[in-house]
């Protein structure tokens, strides 16, 4: 097992620049989820470890050893893709078993390490069978097979479970998880979906039009996003972005007002007339009541005990567990995004005071 780190790596494709200031350090054994939209340069990172891209500049470690030279094979990394890639006319055992063998591995241990991750992925009844007797998820999981029976140093995995259907998806992610505990070998894990992301890290990295946008634990990144772009990409439904403008001592949001805190003002050092944007999880917007018709927008003046809007409800969206409410604010183009409960009983047209925590 081993360490990986990555140095400044950058990564050009004639005049597009793929990546660039790629630096972090996954220490032995953790699980490290590459995250983003797709393009921003996932998989040029993850291949670029396995040695199926070269850096343009940067340098790679894998342990101390410095990779950059180094061809794939000889990298003692193992690698599984989105579209299994099993050799189609292998039986399950054989495919397996095909990295062993082209290591000329000893026949009895090869035949003795198939049985025990075969069964440790409960494939032990399809050994004889081909891919195309499978499901995907089973072939998805002969792929991890064949990678975990090469017992690498580093797994690297692009986008394991997006050809799966949702509950097969949530319950391989599961056994994904059980099993980095028991091998506990260092894995970079390369998704589009940030549930996965928050589900089975120990650290994500979120990258954007290849750079590193933040790196942090799951919580961390949820709590406290660098950025705009962290913010909206993590969390379903996205965090509320609300654009304000700082006058007296709180915001201007439309056509309402909202109170801020002393320690906030002068954390964020405001200045009169100052643009902001505003960011709230859906969850920290509260439904205070409906609305009276006539009620007056809160002024400066009327200094409520808790910040509030009052929004037109636009859609209800009931989910089962709550209700997802979205509601335009008066004056702007913004819908404010809050989850209630499903006992509320909301329209739409309603319009609805939310208190934001
Ligand atoms: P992701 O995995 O996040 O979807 P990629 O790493 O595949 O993103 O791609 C990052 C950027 O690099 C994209 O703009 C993509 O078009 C470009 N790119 C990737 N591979 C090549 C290549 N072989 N030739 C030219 N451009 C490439």
């Amino acid at each position: 097992m081993a360490n990986v780190r990555l140095e400044d790596i950058k990564r050009r494709f004639n005049n597009v620049t793929a990546i660039e200031d790629i630096t972090f350090e996954v220490p032995d054994g953790e699980f490290w989820v590459l995250v983003g939209p797709s393009g921003c340069g996932k998989s040029t990172i993850l291949r670029t470890i396995a040695g199926l891209e070269t850096a343009t500049s940067g340098k790679l470690y894998i342990g101390d050893t410095l990779m950059n030279e180094i061809p794939a094979r000889q990298r003692d990394v193992a690698m599984v893709f989105q579209n299994y890639a099993l050799y189609p006319h292998m039986t399950v055992a054989e495919n397996i078993a095909f990295g062993l063998q082209m290591r000329q591995v000893d026949r009895k241990i090869i035949r003795e390490r198939v049985e025990t991750v075969a069964r440790s992925l409960s494939l032990d009844n399809l050994l004889d069978r081909k891919p195309k007797q499978l499901s995907g998820g089973q072939q998805q999981r002969v792929a991890l097979g064949r990678a975990i029976a090469r017992q690498p140093q580093v797994f690297l995995l692009d986008e394991p479970l997006s050809n799966l259907d949702a509950q097969l998806r949530d319950d391989t992610r599961a056994e994904l998880k059980q099993l980095h505990a028991q091998l506990g070998v260092t894995t970079v894990y390369v998704t589009h979906d940030q549930v996965e992301a928050m589900t089975l890290a120990d650290k994500i990295v979120v990258l954007n039009r290849g750079k590193i946008q933040q790196i942090g634990a799951p919580q961390e990144i949820y709590a406290h996003p660098a950025n705009r772009m962290v913010a909206t990409f993590m969390g379903n439904p996205p965090m509320n972005i609300l654009p304000a403008i700082y006058a007296n001592k709180g915001f201007q949001v439309g056509e309402q007002y909202i109170s801020c805190l002393t320690e906030i003002q002068q954390e964020l050092n405001l200045t009169q007339g100052k643009p902001v944007d505003l960011g709230i999880r859906p969850e920290y917007v509260y439904l205070q009541k409906t609305e009276d018709k006539n009620t007056q927008f809160p002024t400066p003046d009327s200094q409520l005990p808790t910040p509030a809007l009052t929004v037109a409800l636009k859609v209800v969206e009931p989910l089962g567990r709550e209700i997802l409410i979205r509601g335009n604010i008066p004056g702007t183009s913004v819908l404010l995004n809050a989850q209630v409960s499903p006992d509320v009983n909301v329209r739409v047209g309603d319009r609805l005071s939310l208190e934001l925590d």
